[in-house]
């Protein structure tokens, strides 16, 4: 079993940044992923396999529904706290801290934003505690970065919606116990349906054979003639704008999650760096590999204090949708570039499992493609500066 000795870097003081509570918050979840996490993930990632008994205990470091208020079961934090839990929890692994995003921002979010307080209290405590999973579901076959083209529709049969379509590359969707489905009506607006596992008609086929995220479950959403209570539909939004109101809220937890997983890359390369001797000396003592080092913290130092200040700003209600983006494509660039470095400081013992890189640098190659391709949010920066969307 791997001994994880991570020392978390902290360049530039930002701990001087942080409340006692968010450093409380922080020193739990990190405690917590050395604990749990840390000593069966390379099991997991190499057996692709979601380890389903962290769930308990995601749910008790409050990585499910951090800023939901508590009257609902969640954790009742602001945004910074939320985006130190997803940092710690990428530390351990990017798939993990996929699950804990999905639950938070694209399940539990969307019913407490857009839903009935029938449903906040129906689902919100158990997908807090962990009894209920949730998986979210947008993308399709044909409609990956452009989903307000997406053919998933349902139908007003009088009592009940009638639902048909297919969502892809579903996280939690092997498992979850409901799914949030976007889909139109019959005039084409987009609406969010909340869907239980056990409705007839409604399967979710696992996808194998990734070679990243492994320790995440991936599936299908499929839907022939599945009959949807009409209570079950969130009422308080509809529109594209529903779904990309959660994805700010991933995409924000994605920010600070990268960082974890470069901070895991940084640390085991500097260790790794000061103890391998060759031609007589450290590695870490040849200016090729301090290029690579000091490179790497400037990089993580950077990142840090762009996902505080866009904590401050959420914390305000004043982060932009393009402010979001910016940080999501730049900090998980920041990371797979710092994995690919990593990786090459520890040569050969690299590739192995025996250390977090190679399995890092895999996940991060879904984590540059999911919640917003590393282009999209290139192109969303491009028409916010220039007024003129460059999509089509
Ligand atoms: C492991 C994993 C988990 C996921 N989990 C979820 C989930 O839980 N829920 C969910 O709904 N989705 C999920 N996704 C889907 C993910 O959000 C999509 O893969 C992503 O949005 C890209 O869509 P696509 O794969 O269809 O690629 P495409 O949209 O086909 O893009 C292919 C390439 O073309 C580029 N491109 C597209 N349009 C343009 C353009 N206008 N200009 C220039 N370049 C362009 C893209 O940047 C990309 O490089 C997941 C994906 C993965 C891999």
């Amino acid at each position: 079993m791997r001994t994880d000795n991570f020392q978390a870097p902290d360049y530039y003081n930002l701990d001087e940044l942080l409340t006692e509570e968010h450093k409380i918050v922080r020193d739990a979840a990190r405690k917590w992923v050395k604990r749990e996490v840390s000593p069966i993930i390379e099991d997991a990632a190499q057996k692709a396999e979601f380890p389903k008994s962290i769930i308990s205990g995601l749910a008790e470091i409050g990585a499910f529904g951090p800023y939901i208020p508590e009257e609902y079961g969640g954790a009742g934090l602001d945004q910074i706290s939320y985006g130190l839990i997803m940092q710690e929890i990428e530390r351990g692994d990017s798939g993990v801290r996929s699950t804990a995003s999905v639950q938070s921002s694209l399940v539990m979010y969307p019913i407490y934003k857009y839903g009935t307080e029938e449903q906040r209290k129906k689902y919100l405590p158990k997908l807090a505690s962990g009894e209920f999973m949730g998986c979210f579901g947008l993308t399709e076959p044909d409609h990956g970065s452009n989903p307000a083209g997406m053919t998933t529709n349902f139908k007003d049969k009088g009592d009940h919606y009638l639902l048909n379509g297919a969502k892809m590359w579903i996280s939690n969707a092997p498992f979850a116990d409901i799914a949030i489905v976007w889909a139109k009506d019959e005039n084409g607006r987009i609406h969010g349906l909340i869907v239980e596992r056990g409705m007839e008609g409604f399967t979710t086929p696992e996808t194998h054979n990734k070679w990243s995220l492994r320790a995440s479950a991936t599936g299908e959403l499929i839907f022939n003639n599945v009959k949807v209570p009409k209570e079950n539909l969130m009422p308080n939004k509809s529109g594209l704008g529903a779904p990309l109101g959660c994805l700010d809220s991933a995409r924000y937890g994605i920010a600070w999650g990268a960082i974890g997983a470069a901070m895991d890359c940084y640390d085991t390369a500097l260790r790794y760096a000061k103890e391998r001797i060759q031609f007589d000396k450290p590695i870490a003592g040849t200016q090729l590999q301090q290029k690579k080092l000091a490179e790497m913290i400037t990089e993580i130092t950077k990142a840090q204090l762009m996902a505080w200040r866009l904590g401050v700003l959420r914390n305000e209600g004043k982060a932009t949708s393009a402010q979001i983006s910016m940080a999501k494509r730049n900090n998980v660039e920041m990371a797979i570039t710092i994995a690919r470095e990593a990786r090459q400081v520890l040569g050969g013992m690299g590739i192995t499992g025996e250390y977090s890189i190679m399995r890092h640098m895999m996940n991060l190659e879904s984590v540059i493609t999911y919640e917003g391709t590393h282009d999209i949010h290139l192109l969303i920066t491009g028409m916010d500066i220039t007024g003129i969307p460059a999509f089509q």
